[in-house]
C-alpha cells in the first residue's frame, strides 16, 4: 500500500508516522525545506519559556520509521483517483492523506505598515517582537480568543495592555467562564475590549489605535491574523469554514482521500466544524494515517483547551451553547457555581452544555482553581458523547477542600436534570470560531 501524506506539520507527520507503523510504503511531501514547527509553542517564544530553535518538528524519527521524506514539494494540485502534482512533477498513491494546514487572511487594518506594529503570522514575527517588547510601555493587542488573551497575557509582564477581542470577545466562553478570565485579566491591568482595531496612527510610527471611534494611545499593536484552511486545488467537498469535510475516519467525500488538521472540518449533523488545535491535529493526523493504511479507526475529537489565563486556570471541550444553536443542534447549557465545602470560598465555575431531545453531552468549560486538572475527563465526556444521566450517575471522586461532593462538572450535569425543562435557544446570527 503506497500511502502519499502533504504537509509535515503537526498533522502530516502523526499520519505519515502512523501509516508507516502500520505497514505501508510512506511518502511526505512538504512544500517548504523543513518539517512545519510547532505554532502552538510561538507563544512560549514570546514568553522565553521556550528558544525559538526548539520548534522545528524533528524529522529523525519519521526517517528512522522508513517514511521517504521530500522537503520543497507543494503540492499544487491532487487528481483523487491516483496522484497529485508539485512544481516538480507527479507523485502516484493508493491512498493519500492531505494535512496542508492553514493560512493567514491578508490584514485589513490601516496603517499596519508603521513601525511598532507587530503582525504575528510566523515564528520570525515572535522573534522579533521577543526582541522588541522590552521597550513598549502601552501595548494593544488585536485578534481573537484564545490567542490574543495568551499573547496579551505575556505582554502584561512587562507593560499596560489593552486587548481588542472583536466583536463576539469572549462568548466562545460560558458566563461563569467569561467572568472568571475578565476578572483575572482586570487583576492583572489587562483591559479587554469587545472591539476590532479600525486603524493605527501616528506620525513616524505608532501612536494610538483608533476603534469603534475612540483613539487609545499606544506605542506597540500586536495583531493577530484570522486563518483560513490552505488547500491546494482539489475536487474533495469543503464544510461551511472552507475546510475540507471529513467524517470521523478523516475520510473526505473522495475515495482513498482523508485529509488531518487545520485544512480538515469535522462533519457535525447537518453543519460541520473546523478542529484548529494542535491536540486535534494530532489525533486527526493518527487516524488519517492508520486509515490511509488500511485500518478502520474513528477519531474522537473533543477541541479542548487547557490553559492558564492571567492565572485563572480554564478548560474547555467541545462546543458552547450559541455555537450548537448555530449548527442545528437544540443545545442547552446549564451553569454552577460551586465553592469549596471546607472554605466556603474559592469559586469554580461550570457549565454542561447538552442536547435537550438526545441529552448528549457536547459541551463542557470549567474555570478556577482545579480546573486544569479536569482537562482530560471533560475531553474524555464530549468525545465520547456521554449523556446527561452517565455524567451525572457516575462515580464522580470526592476531594475535600475542592468540590461539594462531587466533581463541578457532575455537580453541574446533576443540576441539569433536577431543573425544569429548559428553552431553546435561538441560533445567534454572530458567528462563533474555533482555533
Ligand atoms: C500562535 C499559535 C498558537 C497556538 N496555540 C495552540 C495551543 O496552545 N493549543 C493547541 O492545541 N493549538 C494551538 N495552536 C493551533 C495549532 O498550532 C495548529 O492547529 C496545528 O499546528 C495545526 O497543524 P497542521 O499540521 O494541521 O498544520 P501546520 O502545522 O500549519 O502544517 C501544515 C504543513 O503543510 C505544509 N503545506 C502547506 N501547503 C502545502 C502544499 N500545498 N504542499 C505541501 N506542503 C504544504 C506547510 O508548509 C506546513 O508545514 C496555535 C496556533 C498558533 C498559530
Amino acid at each position: 500500500m503506497k500511502v502519499l501524506v502533504v504537509g509535515g506539520g503537526a498533522a502530516g507527520v502523526a499520519a505519515a508516522a502512523a501509516a508507516s507503523a502500520s505497514g505501508a510504503d510512506v511518502t511526505l511531501l512538504e512544500g517548504s525545506d523543513t518539517p512545519g514547527p510547532n505554532r502552538a509553542l510561538f507563544p512560549c517564544v514570546l514568553s522565553g519559556e521556550c528558544p525559538p530553535e526548539r520548534l522545528r518538528a524533528d524529522a529523525s524519527s519519521l526517517l528512522r520509521s522508513g517514511v521517504e521524506l521530500r522537503f520543497n514539494e507543494r503540492v499544487q494540485s491532487v487528481d483523487p483517483s491516483s496522484h497529485v502534482r508539485t512544481g516538480s512533477g507527479r507523485f502516484d498513491f493508493d491512498s493519500l492523506v492531505i494535512a496542508t494546514g492553514s493560512r493567514h487572511l491578508d490584514v485589513e487594518t490601516k496603517g499596519t505598515s508603521k513601525p511598532g506594529v507587530f503582525l504575528l503570522r510566523s515564528l520570525d514575527d515572535y522573534v522579533a517582537l521577543s526582541r522588541s517588547m522590552a521597550g513598549l510601555s502601552h501595548v494593544a493587542v488585536a485578534g481573537s480568543v484564545p490567542l490574543s488573551l495568551m499573547v496579551a497575557q505575556i505582554l502584561s509582564q512587562g507593560s499596560k495592555v489593552r486587548a481588542f477581542i472583536g466583536q463576539s470577545g469572549l462568548r466562545r466562553f460560558s458566563p461563569g467562564v467569561r467572568g472568571a478570565i475578565a476578572r483575572a485579566a482586570a487583576a492583572n491591568g489587562v483591559e479587554l475590549l469587545n472591539a476590532d482595531v479600525g486603524a493605527v496612527v501616528g506620525t513616524d510610527r505608532v501612536e494610538a489605535v483608533v476603534s469603534s471611534g475612540r483613539v487609545y494611545p499606544c506605542d506597540g499593536v500586536v495583531i493577530l491574523p484570522r486563518g483560513t484552511p490552505a488547500l491546494p486545488q482539489t475536487v474533495c467537498r469543503t464544510g461551511n469554514h472552507g475546510g475540507l469535510l471529513v467524517d470521523r475516519w478523516m475520510r473526505t467525500s473522495s475515495k482513498n482521500v482523508f485529509a488531518a488538521g487545520d485544512c480538515a472540518e469535522l462533519r457535525l449533523g447537518p453543519a460541520s466544524v473546523p478542529c484548529r488545535l494542535y491536540s486535534s491535529a494530532r489525533v486527526m493526523g493518527d487516524v488519517a494515517g492508520i486509515n490511509a493504511a488500511g485500518g478502520a479507526v474513528q477519531a474522537r475529537l473533543a477541541g479542548c483547551l487547557a490553559m492558564r489565563l492571567f492565572g485563572a486556570e480554564v478548560c474547555a471541550a467541545g462546543i458552547e451553547a450559541e455555537e450548537g444553536a448555530r449548527i442545528g443542534l437544540d443545545t442547552v447549557r446549564v451553569d454552577s457555581e460551586v465553592v469549596d465545602d471546607l472554605s466556603g470560598a474559592n469559586p469554580v465555575y461550570a457549565s454542561v452544555v447538552y442536547d435537550r431531545s438526545t441529552r448528549r453531552v457536547h459541551g463542557i468549560q470549567v474555570a478556577g482553581a482545579g480546573a486544569l486538572s479536569l482537562s482530560e475527563y471533560a475531553s474524555l465526556v464530549v468525545a465520547l458523547g456521554v449523556s446527561l444521566e452517565e455524567l451525572a450517575y457516575h462515580e464522580s471522586p470526592y476531594l475535600p477542600g475542592f468540590n461539594r461532593d462531587r466533581c463541578p462538572i457532575a455537580l453541574t450535569a446533576g443540576k441539569a436534570l433536577a431543573q425544569p425543562e429548559p428553552r431553546t435557544l435561538e441560533a445567534p446570527s454572530t458567528h462563533l470560531r474555533h482555533g
